[in-house]
């Protein structure tokens, strides 16, 4: 039995131009230590019997026996694992990879050598046996032809495959240069089957043991020149091929430190790839981050803010709560505490803080009782006119990391000194201004003073004490001022008007209110009218030191502005609003303790209900979140879906000047799965920097304000779906790219690709 065998080999082109011979009826035995010179004209049909041999090409006649195994039933696969174990390819134009240095070209046929440093150390071995010991760090490219070919000699040493196939090998060289290759081809097989396809046979004069002559497609002379030559191998039985261990780990590893290769040996490529992954990545950034915003419709709305332990309550009849019941209630139930003007807590205030340039308006929620921790700057809100402002991280930018402390912040028309400040990430959070509890009855007075809906005004009179005169000063904007001693009024401007009236003089002010309260629990809206008048010394006030207030002092005051102390206006407020108030707010040391007391409250013939209980979605608002959900998941999938499009579409030249370089691989006998694992390992080394990048930007995030401000504050989730896109982006790109590698057949890729 021959240790190949072409039986009655046929093979047949069929193309536009019509059928074309490649080679008919062939029958030949090969054996190893053969060294056989195929001969012919231009078109016989040499390079098809190569091919054929190779495995490259398919035939359609005949049978093809290796070691006595048939082959014609072998599918792409099977013929992949025939040229890994059999075959080393020689062609005429040197199928190296121009961009891997020589070392690399050689470690690629060595893959077998699991150990990496035995791998460097055999290649530098063979590389020295064909003479190119002084090259190894040369990239491909940079060597002359002669020297090309000696790589890929030296590559098929390293694959010490019992079969060497050489295409016209000398075919491009000068003839000192084609001795060189042919002595060395010679020199390194006399332990192999080596078929070498030349138009110049007296080249291989002195070395072939054979001479098959092709014409048209038929062998026409096969005559052996010279006994095989037989080695120690042979006799030994190992000529065979070398014994390829195929776990999936191995290829795994292969494909790893093929993937590394890959990637470096083409850094400007690699850096475009590099380039395109910070473009997907941040993409994705932004939309995630606006997905994420959207996402927050999924977040329950509540009826009111939640907080831990909050029971919101009301009498059933809807009737105000008396101090004394909640005063009751309270021990009753064993509550931390109680809150009977609570709608504050429920709705946003506008305020202001002024700079250089104008300020800032932002929006805040008044709380009560909350506890930020130890990070805040400054210290907590100790008595009224205080506040801790809780704010984006971004304010620093504006106002600087300690500059808020201590300023004033206009809240509705009140000023407050903010003595603490504490700074929030999630950039997407509402603002806060906590209070003392004193100071939140005072800001609930001035709330319902300003009149949430309605307006507010005042009127002045002035009456001299002999009654000959008086005069009324209508419309001076109506201010609390923490800085008046208490129970006193400021009127900008009156110290000229008393004057000319002639002191003493009589002096009462005037305001009117006019404001809706509208109660969620009950559904209730009142709107309520009152004025209230002072009269007396109250007016006796030194003009303020208006100093302290820093920018405000510039256009706060005004002419016929009346400033008053908040101990004027809060009895008379809960004086009002006692009639008018219709809900209170008992405070519990978690939900679970709320939760018991809603039911003894209910119980009692009390409407209550925790804060965090009051979500109850429609059916329509449910569907209207599904859809919303929907839509955006759909518009993340959309944008994955086109960043992988867009990036296959950007590399997809970077991808040409790879398959030639894929193909050469194959030819090697390189399995298709190390191929595949390389290209993904390459994707995966460009997704390092944009990678980077991300944490870069997370980490700037949570330490530069004028990021925060910028991008949007990311929760841990969001990071996650990023990931997750960014590994999908890399996971259709690469498929893509290895659909694209593997699509033409080893042989048109070689043709169509690695072109010198
Ligand atoms: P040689 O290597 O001896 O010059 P080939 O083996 O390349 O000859 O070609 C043998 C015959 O097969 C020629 O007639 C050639 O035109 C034809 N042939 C080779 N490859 C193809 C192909 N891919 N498609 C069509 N015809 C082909
Ligand atoms: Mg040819």
């Amino acid at each position: 039995m021959a240790f190949l065998s072409l039986k009655g080999i046929g093979k047949i082109y069929v193309s536009q131009s019509g059928v074309a011979v490649g080679i008919r009826g062939v029958d030949l035995d090969f054996e190893i230590g053969e060294f056989v010179a195929v001969t012919g004209k231009s078109g016989s049909g040499k390079s098809t019997l190569l091919n054929v041999i190779s495995g490259m090409d398919s035939y359609e006649e005949g049978e093809l026996l290796i070691e006595g195994n048939a082959t014609s039933h072998y599918l792409e696969p099977d013929w992949e694992e025939f040229r890994e174990k059999y075959i080393s390819f020689i062609f005429q134009d040197y199928n190296i990879i121009e961009s891997f240095t020589v070392l690399e070209n050689v470690e690629l046929a060595l893959m077998h050598i699991g150990n990496k440093k035995a791998r460097r150390r055999r290649a530098i071995e063979l590389l020295t046996r064909v003479g190119l010991s002084s090259h190894i760090r040369h990239k491909g490219s940079r060597l002359s032809g002669g020297q090309k070919q000696r790589v890929v000699i030296a590559r098929a040493l390293a694959k010490d495959s019992p079969i060497l196939l050489a295409d016209e090998p000398t075919g491009n060289l000068d003839s000192e240069s084609a001795k060189e290759i042919v002595k060395l081809l010679h020199e390194i097989s006399s332990d192999k089957l080596v078929i070498v396809v030349t138009h110049n046979f007296e080249q291989l004069e002195g070395y072939a043991t054979r001479h098959v002559r092709v014409f048209d497609g038929a062998i026409e002379r096969d005559i052996t020149l010279a006994p095989r030559r037989t080695s120690s191998k042979e006799a030994d039985g190992v000529a065979a091929a070398p014994t390829v261990r195929k776990t999936k780990w191995r290829a795994f590893q292969n494909g790893l430190t093929l993937g590394k290769s890959i990637f470096f040996s083409r850094p400007r490529l690699s850096v475009f790839l590099c380039f395109l992954m910070i473009i997907g990545m941040l993409s994705l950034f932004v939309v995630t981050g606006f997905c994420g915003d959207a996402f927050s419709i999924f977040e329950p709305h509540y009826m009111f803010t939640p907080i831990d332990g909050r029971v919101i309550l009301t009498e059933t009849d809807g009737s105000p709560i008396s101090n004394e019941t909640l005063a009751a209630l309270v021990t009753k139930y064993g509550a931390m505490g109680s809150l009977k003007y609570d709608l504050l807590l429920d709705s946003t205030v506008s305020a202001f803080v002024p700079d250089d340039d104008w300020g800032r308006y932002f929006d805040v929620r008044i709380t009560y009782g909350e506890d930020f921790g130890k990070e805040i700057v400054g210290r907590y809100p100790e008595k009224p006119g205080e506040v801790l402002l809780s704010v984006p991280i971004s304010f620093r930018n504006v106002f600087g990391e300690e500059t808020l402390l201590r300023r004033y912040v206009a809240i509705e028309n009140t000023l407050y000194e903010v003595v603490g400040v504490y700074y929030e990430i999630d950039n997407n959070l509402t603002p806060r201004c906590l209070m003392t509890d004193e100071g939140y009855r005072h800001a609930v007075a001035l709330h319902y003073l300003k009149g949430n809906y309605g307006s507010s005004s005042t009127q002045l009179l002035l009456q001299a004490e002999d009654g000959s005169r008086q005069e009324s000063i209508y419309g001076g904007e109506l201010t609390v001022l923490y800085h008046l001693p208490d129970d006193k009024i400021y009127v900008e401007g009156l110290e000229e008007k008393l004057a000319e009236f002639g002191v003493p003089t009589d002096v009462t002010f005037t305001f009117n209110v006019n404001y809706y309260i509208y109660h969620h629990l009950t559904g209730a809206q009142t709107q309520y009218t009152f004025s209230d008048s002072f009269s007396g010394d109250c007016f006796d006030t030194p003009k303020p030191d208006l100093s302290m207030f820093g920018e405000f002092e510039n256009y706060y005051w005004g002419e016929g502005n009346v400033y008053i102390s908040p101990t004027l206006l809060t009895p008379v407020v809960e004086r009002v609003l006692a009639d008018s108030y219709r809900q209170a707010s008992l405070f519990f040391e978690n939900d679970a303790a709320a939760l018991r007391a809603v039911e003894g409250l209910r119980e009692e013939g009390y409407r209550a209900v925790t804060s965090r209980a009051t979500y109850t979605p429609d059916a329509f608002s449910v569907l209207e979140e599904v859809l919303a959900g929907m839509m955006m998941l759909i518009l993340w999938f959309f944008t994955v879906a086109f960043l992988g499009f867009f990036i296959t579409l950007c590399s997809s030249r970077a991808l040409s000047a790879f398959k030639g370089d894929m193909a050469i691989m194959r030819s090697m006998g390189i399995s298709v799965p190390v191929i595949r694992v390389a290209m993904y390992v390459r994707m995966l080394i460009a997704l390092i920097p944009a990678a980077a990048v991300t944490v870069l930007a997370a980490v700037m995030i949570y330490t530069s304000p004028t990021v925060n401000e910028i991008f949007i504050y990311l929760y841990p989730w969001q990071y996650g779906l990023i990931a997750l896109g960014m590994l999908i982006l890399v996971a259709t790109v690469t498929r893509k790219q290895i659909g694209k590698l593997f699509s033409q057949s080893v042989k048109k890729a070689l043709k169509g690709g690695d072109t010198v």
